[in-house]
């Protein structure tokens, strides 16, 4: 039986600053299983990063709502979203999500106290598989641009996710640091993870079960 992880019904999203008006979602639907490695591509302005933070609770949709794993994670207190989010979403995000004043164990470590669901095995799984084992000491501000952003996977995947969400995860990587990143998230999906990557990289498209694009708010 397909299991629908992601259900991101009729999503708007308006930014007014006086009197112009931005519509940066306008009726996005989007449905992801377990399994699948979705790519939401589009230009610069469409709207990718929009949704993605609508699909994480980060931001609430004007109109529409979004549920993950059955559970709505739109139009919720502040609390119960971030409990929803460190049990079921794991985030990328091109700003990264490393806390500077701990270690990349630290940081793996940290987010699975948040749940209360501490696996010890399961972070040196994922710094091995990222091949971060020797970094594991290592501070954000000491990791290059490839590190720091499978660190940022690694934190992102410390949960075992129902979903993982990430936006341009490869854009400061070549192609040879992009490969393990990639192949990690494909494995990830095949543990049951729907997975949703904005990104304009064509290894990503690739990889992807499903592209969605996206312009001026809208699928094509
Ligand atoms: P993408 O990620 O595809 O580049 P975005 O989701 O960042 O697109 O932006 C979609 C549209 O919404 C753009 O026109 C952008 O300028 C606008 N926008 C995004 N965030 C804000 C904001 N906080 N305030 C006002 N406008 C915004």
């Amino acid at each position: 039986m397909d299991l629908v992880i992601l259900e991101a019904e009729e999503l708007y999203r308006f930014y007014r600053a006086g009197e112009e008006e931005t519509r940066a979602l306008r009726g996005v639907s989007l449905h992801v299983q377990a399994g699948e490695v979705i790519a939401v591509s589009g230009p610069s302005g469409a709207g990718k990063s929009t949704l993605l933070a609508c699909l994480a609770g980060l931001d609430d949709p004007d109109g529409g709502m979004v549920r993950v794993d059955g559970q709505r994670i739109s139009h919720r207190p502040e609390a119960e979203k971030a409990a929803l989010r460190a049990r079921l979403v794991g985030v990328l995000f091109q700003s990264g999500n490393l806390i500077e004043h701990l270690t990349v164990g630290g940081n793996v470590d940290f987010v699975q106290r948040l749940t209360g669901r501490r696996d010890v095995a399961w972070q040196r799984s994922i710094l091995d598989a990222l091949g971060l084992t020797k970094r594991e000491r290592a501070w954000p501000s000491q990791l290059s641009g490839g590190e720091a952003a499978r660190a940022g996977l690694a934190v992102a995947l410390a949960n075992r996710p129902a979903l993982l969400l990430a936006d341009e995860p490869t854009g400061e990587l070549d192609e040879q640091t992009e490969a393990p990143v990639l192949r990690l998230i494909r494995e990830q999906a095949g543990e049951h993870t729907a997975v949703v990557i904005a990104s304009h990289s064509r290894a990503v498209r690739r990889l992807a079960d499903r592209v969605v694009e996206l312009k001026d708010g809208r699928t094509l």
